[in-house]
Parts: structure tokens; sequence; C-alpha cells
């Protein structure tokens, strides 16, 4: 196991809040969190991440949900629908066909508005009432909208949202639109949409509830320690592998920060942190790249598509987080065809899982390294399915087989299934 996963996640405090401060990733410059609002350093421009005085472990957890863990977050509550605890199926059919020891589905489309994004807005919603700000803003492909949007209204907070004008699936945008964000539809791509909201919030008119904002990857990365636990739960040791989709690194950077955590805390040895493995769409695959070129950062991709929507970015932001995260854990990243994803959205729905189709890259991720043979046969893992089926009606539409029209009457209906 490499160095980044043995050095210690903590360092000497500032004169912190409550033992919690924000740090630079690339000049290690450290920051009061609340005085002032603030998302990326102030000397050098690199990310933040949250960094705590306490080293929490396994016996500082309790109750359900994101919560559970606010030993290892921030506050002790948070603004709360409630988050988390969501589902680690098992899909036997599934695991047979692909040929692992052990295959667990993590559906974060479980969470209350269908998606993982609230796990990160119960934290980063918490933060934004704390600095006492006025308006919520985010960029999003739709999910994080209809988390902040529901978030927002919850505390009582106006939100404005950004969003590709045509390339937000149904469900997402209804969601923004009936917890009352306002939607402004830009005539460009996400990551257009992040550029403006950033100026915005630079300018003090917007604060930003991207994965930029290193409170969000604060609630995302007890993803991971809900999967260490309920995994060690029933089988008695942790997962060899989480797959994830990956759209702008966040959920790979949050879980390798937990991760980094855990074994700081000694909750959890080097070499039992679960190798952290990438799936992002053909069309939108930089992360892929600067995996398969062993480059340091990203090459922004301009023009992304694919049917996985939820994963159409050519710029992810928290890649200088999540590349050393895929490094350090031994993992890897893979892209896979809009083609592939759709199959893997009925192989799961096969199993009574239901999931939108980024959450199938994870599977159809999978499916790849294995005929690859860069996944063994006698592996654990876990795939994470990031969305709900119904945020894309569409896509699962045109997935599905077509209803049948039949006459209005028995002897029809008997006809057309063949029972006579
Ligand atoms: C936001 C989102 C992703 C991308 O997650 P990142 O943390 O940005 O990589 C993947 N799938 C779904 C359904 C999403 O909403
Ligand atoms: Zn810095």
């Amino acid at each position: 196991m490499s160095l980044a996963l043995d050095a210690p996640a903590q360092s000497a405090p500032p004169e912190a809040d409550d033992g919690v401060w924000l740090e630079c990733i690339a000049c290690g410059g450290q920051f009061a969190p609340f005085d002032d609002v603030r998302f990326t350093c102030d000397d050098c421009g690199g990310l933040f991440e949250v960094r705590y005085a306490a080293e929490p472990t396994w016996d500082d957890f309790e109750g359900e949900g994101v919560w559970r863990y606010a030993a290892a977050l921030p506050f002790d509550e948070g603004v709360s629908l409630p988050e988390g605890h969501t589902p680690l199926h098992e899909v036997p059919r599934l695991r047979e066909d692909l040929g692992v020891n052990r295959l667990r589905i993590k559906h974060e489309g479980m969470n209350p508005t269908g998606s993982f994004k609230d796990r990160g807005m119960t934290v980063g919603v918490r933060v934004a009432r704390e600095l006492g700000v006025g308006r919520l803003a985010c960029a999003s492909t739709g999910n994080t909208s209809a988390a902040l949007a529901a978030y927002g209204a919850r505390a009582g907070m106006e939100t404005l949202v950004l969003l590709p004008a045509g390339k937000v699936a149904a469900g997402k945008v209804a969601q923004a639109s009936l917890h009352d964000a306002r939607i402004l539809e830009v005539d460009g791509n996400f990551d257009a949409c992040l550029d403006i909201v950033q100026e915005l919030a630079t300018r003090g008119e917007v604060y930003l509830l991207n994965s930029l904002n290193p409170f969000r990857l604060e609630g995302q990365k007890t993803i991971g320690f809900e999967i260490l636990e309920e995994f060690r739960d029933d089988h008695g040791r942790f997962p060899d592998r989480i797959v994830l989709p990956v759209g702008n690194a966040g959920n790979t950077a949050a879980l390798y920060k937990g991760f980094r955590e855990l074994v700081t805390a000694g909750a959890v040895e080097p070499e039992e942190v679960p190798a952290l493995t990438g799936v992002q769409a053909a069309g939108a695959a930089p992360m892929v790249e600067a995996v398969e070129e062993g480059n340091d950062g990203i090459r922004r991709w301009d023009s992304v598509e694919t049917v996985a929507t939820a994963i159409r970015i050519g710029n992810p932001v928290n890649a200088p987080k999540a590349l050393p995260g895929i490094r350090a854990t031994g993992g890897t990243a893979v892209a896979v065809e809009d083609e592939a994803i759709t199959e893997a959205q009925r192989d799961l729905a096969r199993e009574g899982v239901g999931v939108e189709p980024a959450s199938a890259a994870s599977v159809a991720g999978l499916r790849k390294l294995r005929e690859q043979g860069r996944v063994d046969a006698d592996e654990d893992v876990v795939c994470l399915t990031t969305g709900h089926l119904l945020k894309d009606p569409e896509a699962a539409y045109e997935a599905g087989d077509d209803p049948e029209p039949v006459a209005n009457s028995t002897e029809a209906v008997l006809e057309h299934i063949g029972a006579r």
C-alpha cells in the first residue's frame, strides 16, 4: 500500500472552531471554517479538505443514516430529511453472471430525493445556515439541483440552480421545480454552468453547493463508512473493491478521505481499504484518460455526450483529490459505451433494483473489468448505484420493452398472451 494511505489524515489545527478547519490540499494552508465564506485556497486556489482534531473510530458511531457518523462530521446534526442508511442489495444472478466471489449493490437511489447528493446537502446546507448566507446555488446535471431544492426548502432558504438546457432528465427538473428552486437553463454544458456559478460565488452573490464545496464531501464519505460497517457485519471482512460512477469525482474523493480517516484512527488497516474503481461513460471520460496515461491532472473535454446524463462532465473538479485515491488504494478507472450502460440498467432491473443510467455504469464497468481480467474472480465487490430509476423515466422506457396494445375483452387478452 502506498504512502498516501499511511500518511496521517490529520495535522496540527490552527485556532479552529471546535477542532474543525479547512486545509488546502495543494499548499497545506489552513483556514478557520465558519468565519468567512471560501471555497478554494486564498493563497494558491487549491481545493480544500475539512480537517478535524478528533480521530473517531467505530465505537463513536451511533444511530442511523448520515448523522450516525456525526463524530466524523463538523456538526452533531444537520438539515435532515433524513438521508443515508441505504440498502446493500444482494444480486445473486448478476453475481453469478459476472463471476465474482461476492457482489453487493449499494443503492444510493433510495435516499429521500433519489440520489446520494442528499448526503452532501444535509451537511452543506447546515454549514450554509452556520455561515448565515442568503442564497444557495449549484450547477447541476440534475440530481444536485433536486437535492439542493429539497434541502433548501427544508431549511427555508432561497435556491438557484443552473442546468444545461435540454440535457437534464425529466424527474430531476420536476423535483427542483416543485421544491421551488429558481431554475435557469443555460445554453451550454454542465461545465459551463459550473464556471458561471463559481463566478457568482466568488462575487458573493450565492453560496455554492457543488462538490467543490468540501462540506458536501464530508456527508458523502458516509457512503464508505456504511459500506464497510454493513459488509463487515454480513461477511466478517471489508470488500476488496468498490466500483462507482464518476462525474465530478466527488464520491471518489469523499470515499478516499473517509477511508484515510479510518486508517489514521486505527479503525481500518491500510491493506483493508477497498480498491476505488471509477467508471465513466466513453463519451465523457477525462478521468479514465488521466489514469490510463498516468497524468497528475485531467485534460478538460470540451465536448461530452452520453445517455448517462448525470455523469456527462468533461472537467471533473475533484480530480486532484480523486486521482490519488484511485492510485493509493490500488484501484483503476474504466470507460463504458452507452449500450453497455443500458444493458447493465436492465441487468439490475431484472434483480428488482431500479437505477438511472449513470448508476448502471458501475455494473457495466465491473463487467468490462472482469472480461479484461483486471478484476479477479475471487474478489468481494460492492457496486455503487447513485440514482433512482424514476429520475430518468425516458431512459427507463427506452431500455425496457414496449407496452402491447390489446382489445378491451378477456378473450382478447387471453388470446394475446397465448393462453388459448
Ligand atoms: C452526481 C452523480 C454522479 C457523479 O458523482 P461524482 O461524485 O460527481 O463523481 C453519478 N451518478 C449520479 C446519479 C449522480 O447524480
Ligand atoms: Zn493553497
